[in-house]
């Protein structure tokens, strides 16, 4: 028996709750567990917030996520498979779902398996420390609205806080003299407040990939992305393009190393985020990049510099929800004992196992590849209800394709529910032509 604390209520904290609702139903409960989200609400960065900078109570804003976000994969690839979308929306809907229909649908798992009385919003994890003497770790929280402070005792400690919130933000000669506006995604909310501007997205990744659409399909005269080592090399619709590296900025005109130039209103760092734990004593803070097996985590998940750590989430993720479900079960399994973790050195070799593979992989089919096998290994080893994961490694496989042949149309694509067999209709509107992103609009015969 013993005390568990889940610092954040986002898709993974959310996931682990479940989890352990789950097997208090089978009758296999620990003595309590407490959930600590810093914000009012939950749902991690699917709870969009307008505010950017430090929130009402002078912390960082957690939230990245901006207006007209679309899911950017197939549902099908994140369905939980105890919980499905034909479930929650009582029938199937498109493939791919504005960020309110996808917390709507995180929400409502949330709600059916009645978790909420079990996190303590607007409650802040300020420090975690181990003591080697009891085994237990004490946790300092503070309730933001009145700043009380409370330390408390725990057995487990498992930080599903997130990893895209805290961003990487790069230095280039003559930004501080730069006459428009220059801001990290982290910081991006709305796309039309670029319409008629010339825009420079810095950035190779998913965010980079999604601002230049959205800045577009929203209004902006041109997006000109700028990438480091290789460019997307997609099918841009006229009105952006791909350029090598920025050296520097002189007024408004970016110059980039190949020596071209060209002149821009506003600069978006679509650079990537930092893994940062603040909260946590220096020995059991996770360090790593943003890849898809962090060194230091048995199975993704168990921290071994102290197995009673476990982390959430902390992968690269072309799987979400559904690899935080495997990934909570399977935390779930070992602090109820049914998992018994082997020695270090042999959990040590298994992560070098994942890590030589993971050095193996020279692209997104072999990524897409690894974490399947990733899933497939913990939810093997856990009571998570069998859905069909091979079907889902073939989406991910066929959106890739999707991506390549039109970077605009791949959201019209229809793909089949691995937990159900449904194939989702297809949407009403092509995603290009749409710009309502209300549920209301998109869940509209
Ligand atoms: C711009 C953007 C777009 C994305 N789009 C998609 C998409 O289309 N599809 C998809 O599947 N995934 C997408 N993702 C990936 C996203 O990471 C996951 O979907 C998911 O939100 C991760 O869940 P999480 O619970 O691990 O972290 P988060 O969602 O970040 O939640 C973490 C929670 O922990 C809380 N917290 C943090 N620190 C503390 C503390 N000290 N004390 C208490 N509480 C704390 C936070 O307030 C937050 O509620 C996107 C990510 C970004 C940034």
């Amino acid at each position: 028996m013993s005390r568990v604390a889940i610092i954040g209520a986002g898709p993974s904290g959310l996931a682990q709750l479940h989890a352990f609702e789950q097997a208090r139903l089978d009758g296999a409960a620990v003595d309590e567990v407490v959930c600590f989200e810093k914000q009012s609400d939950w749902g991690g960065l699917w709870n969009y917030t307008w505010r950017t900078g430090l929130d009402e109570y002078g912390d960082p804003v957690h939230g990245s996520m901006y207006r007209y976000l679309w899911s950017n994969g197939p549902k099908e690839c994140l369905e939980f498979a105890d919980y499905t979308f034909d479930e929650h929306f009582g029938g199937p809907i498109p493939s791919f779902p504005p960020r309110e229909v996808l917390y709507d649908y995180i929400t409502g798992r949330a709600k059916k398996s009645n978790i909420r009385s079990r996190i303590r919003f607007d409650t802040a994890v300020r420090w975690v420390d181990f003591d080697e003497a009891t085994e237990t770790f004490t946790v300092t929280s503070q309730t933001r609205p009145d700043a009380v402070t409370r330390t408390e005792t725990f057995d487990w400690v498992i930080v599903a806080s997130g990893h895209f919130s805290t961003p990487n933000v790069p230095e280039y000669p003559g930004f501080s003299t730069f006459p428009g506006r220059v801001l990290h995604s982290h910081d991006f909310r709305d796309a039309s407040e670029f319409a008629g501007r010339d825009l420079l997205v810095l950035g190779s990744s998913y965010s980079a990939e999604d601002i230049a659409l959205q800045a577009l399909k929203y209004g902006a005269s041109s997006v000109t992305i700028s990438y480091r080592t290789r460019p997307m090399g997609f099918d841009w619709p006229a009105g952006i393009r791909e350029v090598p590296a920025l050296d520097r900025v002189q007024d408004r005109t970016a110059h980039f190393v190949d020596g071209t130039a060209c002149a821009v209103d506003a600069i978006i760092m679509c650079t990537g985020y930092r893994h940062h734990f603040p909260f946590l004593r220096d020995e059991l803070r996770l360090r790593t990049p943003n890849v898809l097996y962090p060194a230091g985590l048995y199975k993704g998940v168990v921290s071994t510099a102290n197995p009673r750590l476990l982390y959430l989430a902390m992968q690269d993720q072309y799987y979400t929800f559904t690899m935080f479900d495997a990934q909570a079960f399977f935390a779930r399994d070992v602090v109820l004992g049914r998992i018994a973790l082997p020695p270090a050195a042999e959990m040590e070799a298994d992560i070098a196992g994942w890590l030589d593979r993971q050095n193996t992989l020279t692209g997104p089919m072999d990524d897409i590849a690894f974490q399947t096998d990733y899933v497939a290994d913990l939810c093997g080893r856990t009571d998570y209800p069998a859905f069909d994961l091979d079907l889902v490694r073939e989406h991910f496989v066929a959106w890739e394709h999707h991506k390549d042949e039109s970077i605009t149309g791949y959201r019209d694509r229809s793909f089949r529910s691995p937990c159900t067999g449904t194939v989702a209709p297809l949407h009403h509107t092509p995603w290009w032509n749409e710009l309502d992103d209300s549920q209301a609009r998109f869940l509209r015969p």
